[in-house]
């Protein structure tokens, strides 16, 4: 068997039909249907049902009935009443479990036999309707607040309508170890909800109202989760219940489309875990590649690339030529390449069109790419030209996949060129910087991390004269490849947007610095305070720091004592690019410096 997919309405904007046909377009199973979305719908119960029938969905859960248990004996009439009206709302939705959350508001018994008894009576009235009872502890439940306790509660409600919901926002935002799922019997797990998070520190309803994320988008372990969940033969559902502020209010079904990536590619990781039986069998559902070995190329879009291409020949790039049939031209300079295509590109500002990744099998990548429905590009070429699958990335960005077994690859089909210097002082590109919008960021780390197999890394927030940046680092293990993800701040209004850069890897970047000046490059100019604080913070020679200050080069230093020397150049359009030299292991961006950066480019803007 197949583990079914769900999701809650609550993930998602629109009125709860526009929720329904979206869910179903994207491929879910089933939803479960969050009560203020039926309570604000003007359809009624029978009407929900002909639609989801007509749209193929299951009604898999009807959340939440709250403050159901550790109440008062006077208190629990109420609480029956209540409920044996909500049993009758879901016979007519032809909905069998109710998810019912542990209490936050009106207990006042702390005690599990007076909750298990208050269950088995809710399970004795459920089982009349046709319903089963999930008990789920809320992580700020008021006494029960651990899905361990739930499961005790439940197991001494002792009745075939009362089991238990897991949901793994509860469990691992409070650091509970999964592990002990396992001994919960599968069939006494009644529904598994799922959301992955950021790592934050603050408390923890607020964290869960607001900050959810899609499985792929935050930094829960959800594989070994679900993993756990599985070992005991759960065979339910595995549903999606993320509560987001963006989600709330972007386009629903490219949210849907995004919620069910998220579970394709876990999915697929829960099927590559060495799991013990019993387990439902989950097929490995995408071809198995790793992240990209190395960047292919980066293609800068413009309708007059003529400031770029001096600028590359500023940094040192060799002109290798127009391409045979396109208004297109390459520049490299170590294993870096950098395509001016003016092709289709009027009234374009240079902007950070496409970026090209060499991958082990290019046909396994772009089949993984399809499964997990990144949208296709396709570009005319012609019979003598290559043609790379590209896929077209959250925010437009073009991402194209070449065989790194053929390195060459489409570089024969620029003509008219120079050779490349052999003593070239920039090898390659360390990193890659793309903006997003708020729309699209968590996609975006969710569609760089499934469909290119790269991992989350380091996140930050950079002071910015405009507001904060945030950044997220997603990258191959090895560092080969490293995209860093900036969110650019709601504010930010620019005819040419958030400025996105190139970072190419140099074996010495104060000579890179020297020699790009020497050919005429301005870099961006850092103050002289910035250069006081260096000295203030590191132990530099003064002849350094002078140097350093002359040709704009910036400087950080990790604890390990690896250090990071880089430079940035002006911006066009919406493109700078950044050389960066890496000693003694230095892992990471100069992110001290990018407040420093983003002030000077505030400035060069006004
Ligand atoms: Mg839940
Ligand atoms: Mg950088």
């Amino acid at each position: 068997m197949t583990l079914r997919t769900s999701i809650a309405t609550v993930c998602l904007s629109g009125t709860l039909t526009d929720k329904l046909s979206a869910c179903a377009e994207a491929g879910f199973d089933g939803v479960e249907i969050f009560e203020p979305d039926l309570v604000g719908s003007p359809a009624s119960p029978e009407e929900i049902t002909a639609l989801a029938r007509r749209l193929q969905l299951s009604l898999d859960l009807y959340q939440p009935f709250r403050d159901a248990e550790g109440v008062s004996e006077d208190q629990f009439p109420t609480v029956l009443r209540r409920a044996r009206l909500k049993f009758r709302l879901m016979q007519r939705l032809g909905i069998d479990t109710m998810l019912v959350c542990s209490n936050v508001a009106t207990a006042t018994v702390d005690d599990d036999a007076v909750s298990a008894s208050q269950l088995r009576r809710l399970g004795e009235e459920a089982e009349a309707y046709g319903v089963r009872l999930a008990f789920e502890a809320l992580a700020w439940g008021r006494f029960v607040d651990d899905y361990r306790r739930a499961w005790r509660i439940a197991e001494l409600a002792d009745h075939p309508s009362v089991g238990v919901c897991l949901d793994s926002f509860h469990i691992l935002s409070r650091g509970h170890d999964p592990a002990e799922i396992e001994q919960i019997p599968g069939d006494k797990i009644f529904f598994l909800q799922l959301a992955d998070a950021p790592a934050l520190r603050m408390d923890v309803l607020s964290w869960s109202r607001h900050h959810r994320l899609f499985p792929g988008e935050g930094s829960f372990d959800l594989a070994r989760f679900v993993g756990h969940v599985l070992s005991t033969g759960y065979q339910g559902p595995m549903s999606l219940e993320v509560f987001n502020d963006t989600f709330r209010q972007t386009e629903v079904l490219r949210t849907a489309q995004q919620a069910r990536r998220s579970l394709t590619w876990l999915e697929d990781l829960v099927a590559r875990l060495p799991l013990q039986a019993p387990r439902p069998d989950v097929p490995v559902r995408l071809p198995d590649v790793g992240p990209p070995d190395a960047f292919d190329f980066i293609e800068v879009k413009a309708e007059d690339a003529g400031e770029v291409d001096t600028m590359l020949r500023q940094l040192g790039f060799a002109f290798r030529g127009h391409h045979r049939s396109k208004p297109v031209r390459l520049w490299t300079q170590g294993r870096a390449r950098v395509v001016c295509n003016e092709q289709q590109a009027r009234e374009w500002a240079p902007t950070l069109a496409a970026v090209g990744f060499q991958v082990a099998d290019p046909d396994a990548s772009a089949g993984r790419a399809h499964l997990l429905a990144a949208p296709a590009v396709f570009r005319r070429t012609h019979s003598n030209e290559q043609n790379l699958a590209a896929f077209r990335a959250p925010d437009g960005t073009e991402v194209f996949l070449a065989d790194i077994a053929d390195d060459a690859g489409w570089v024969p089909e620029f003509e008219g060129g120079e050779e490349p210097a052999d003593d070239s002082l920039l090898t390659g590109v360390d990193h890659v910087n793309l903006a997003h919008p708020w729309q699209s960021f968590d996609e975006a780390v969710l569609f760089y991390s499934s469909v290119l197999s790269l991992q989350s890394g380091s996140s930050q927030d950079v002071a910015a004269p405009t507001g904060l940046v945030h950044s997220q680092v997603v990258r191959s293990r090895d560092g080969k490849v490293r995209l860093a993800l900036n969110l650019a701040p709601l504010a930010f209004e620019h005819p040419h947007g958030f400025p996105q850069h190139v970072a190419f890897s140099s074996s010495d970047a104060m000579a890179a610095a020297r020699a790009a000046r020497s050919r005429g490059l301005r870099p961006l100019p850092i103050p002289g305070n910035y250069y006081d604080d260096l000295v203030a913070r590191f132990d530099l020679p003064t002849w350094q720091v002078v140097e350093m200050q002359e040709l704009g080069v910036l400087y950080d230093r990790d604890d390990e004592g690896g250090d990071f020397t880089h430079f940035y150049t002006e911006t066009i359009g919406s493109v700078f690019f950044e050389v960066v030299q890496r000693r003694g292991g230095y892992d990471g961006y100069g992110a001290a410096n990018a407040a420093v950066r983003l002030a000077a480019q505030h400035l060069r803007r006004q």
